[in-house]
């Protein structure tokens, strides 16, 4: 929807520089499509009403936390030799930077070991699993 300008001698509200405040303001004339001069109801001021810019309005695109997800695994999968992948056991013992192979969540990489433990990202975001048990 394109935004227009309020019609001539009504009344809207918007920032008053000289009240510092929302004010009504009463709309003198357009001056082109996109501007019109106003006055401020309460102090008398006038000044140019400008419709906020198209481009301005066009919100970002927030990156969900699944797309970063998928982001930080595309990343990790062009950094990780995906030859050898090992098949996920709580009994194996997998080192950072190895890929992985779990039955229920996929291609998987390690990016942390422990003593008992290794973090790793899939597709859909990070786990923590077991390995090196006996
Ligand atoms: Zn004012």
């Amino acid at each position: 929807m394109k935004e227009s300008l309020p019609a001539v001698a009504s009344n809207f509200t918007t920032l008053c520089k000289k009240c510092d405040a929302e004010r009504y303001h009463k709309v003198i004339a357009h001056v082109d499509t996109t501007k019109a001069k106003v006055e401020c109801e309460v102090c008398g001021k006038k000044s140019t009403y400008k419709l906020p810019s198209a481009k301005k309005k066009v919100t970002r695109k927030r990156v969900s936390k699944a797309a970063s997800a998928e982001n930080q695994w595309e990343a990790l999968k062009e950094k990780t030799d995906l030859s050898s992948v090992a098949p996920y056991t709580i009994k194996g013992t997998f080192e950072a930077e190895t890929a992985i192979e779990h039955p229920k969540f996929g291609l998987g990489v390690v990016t942390m070991s422990l003593a008992t433990k290794i973090q790793v990202t899939f597709q859909d975001g990070e786990r923590l699993l077991v390995h090196n048990r006996d």
